[in-house]
């Protein structure tokens, strides 16, 4: 036994072919026997090839062990070989479950997939790769909620046939990113066609349904990284923007501004997910402060908001025709991590 086996022995519990007994009634049942990281083995049909999905990398996301926990009560027998890497037990369990996205005191999972593997974290992220280098999976998935409502998208680092194929058993949009922060998904720079699927959001039916039905798909099918197996025409977003918002400012989401704060959305932004925004529509109001609260980041760069978003009236509207995503009507992801990712209408970088 090698010494990689032994300390992911401590780190990881492992599951074969778990029959329904193991599994419990209900995915609450089965968080509740799941006491760390858990590796779920299931044989396929063709036992010379895997597929690997991870899930639950964050606590609060449960989409993806919902559809894994329906998906192994019925007992299927997979096309290839899967594997599953359940991440997150540890912050999932904390009461009431599947509502923190890590420990208190913990570093966020899925930053942590890259040197130098620091705390508990980034030991079992060092552990879940090195699971993955053990089974060699033709492909793998991550799959997640979004912190909104908003339609189902993917993410990669890399945009090819493999890459939209794999999107196109969820969903029909892929946002292409050069940013490298520790994601799972820059598993890709190991050759294995890897995406990132954000079903939607955390507490939406909508989510966990085609979490499902994805898997099904993803398990069921010979093929899963040909474009002319696939099941949409995937739009390819490059590069987006992300748009933050100063932590001293202060937001709204109100009708009509009470002219208290420093930016006021309305209550319905988040219907704006994905739709084409033209110069002359309003996305919401700016306050006396005006844009300098507002930051445009691309690619780890800070870049002239004014080429993003113009003031007329008080009100703001895009510089160009946009692609806007991820808007949030939460306040405190919207001060704490960012208010929307843009593109052009196109698809293509603003920057
Ligand atoms: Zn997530």
């Amino acid at each position: 036994m090698d010494t990689v086996t032994v300390s992911n022995a401590n780190l990881l519990d492992y599951l074969n072919d778990p029959s329904p007994r193991t599994l419990g009634r209900s995915p609450l049942e089965w968080l509740d026997r799941l006491n760390k990281p858990t590796v779920v083995h299931v044989a396929g049909r063709d036992r010379s090839r895997t597929r690997a999905m991870a899930t639950l990398l964050h606590g609060n996301e449960p989409s993806g062990l919902f559809a894994l926990h329906r998906w192994l009560l019925e007992q299927h027998t997979p096309e290839v070989n899967m594997l599953f890497l359940l991440g997150g037990v540890y912050p999932a369990k904390i009461p009431p479950a599947f509502s923190s996205r890590q420990l208190p005191e913990g570093r966020d999972l899925n930053r942590c997939f890259k040197e130098p593997f620091e705390g508990e974290e980034g030991a079992i992220a060092k552990a879940m790769l090195a699971e993955l280098r053990k089974a060699q999976p033709e492909c793998l998935l991550d799959v997640h909620n979004t912190s909104g409502t908003g339609p189902a998208f993917a993410v990669s680092i890399t945009n090819d046939a493999a890459h939209q194929a794999l999107t196109s058993l969820y969903t029909d949009r892929l946002i292409m990113t050069d940013l490298r922060l520790g994601a799972l998904m820059e598993y890709s720079e190991q050759e294995v066609p890897t995406v990132t699927i954000e079903c939607g959001g955390a507490q939406d039916d909508h989510a966990h349904q085609l979490a499902y039905e994805g898997l099904v798909r993803y398990a069921s099918r010979s093929d899963v990284l040909s474009l002319e197996k696939a099941e949409w025409n995937v739009a390819v977003l490059r590069n987006p923007i992300r748009v933050e918002l100063a932590p001293e400012a202060t937001i709204e989401y109100r009708l009509e501004p009470s002219g208290h704060a420093d930016l006021t959305f309305p209550p319905d932004i988040e219907h704006r997910n994905f739709g084409i925004v033209s110069p002359d529509e309003p996305l919401g109001w700016i306050g006396k402060k005006g844009l300098g609260i507002l930051t445009a980041i691309s690619h780890n760069r800070t870049e002239n908001m004014e080429q993003v978003l113009r003031v007329k009236d008080g009100q703001i509207y895009p510089a160009q025709a946009i692609k806007a995503f991820m808007i949030t009507t939460n306040p405190v992801i919207a001060k704490s991590d960012c208010l929307f990712y843009a593109v052009k209408a196109t698809g293509e970088p603003i920057f």
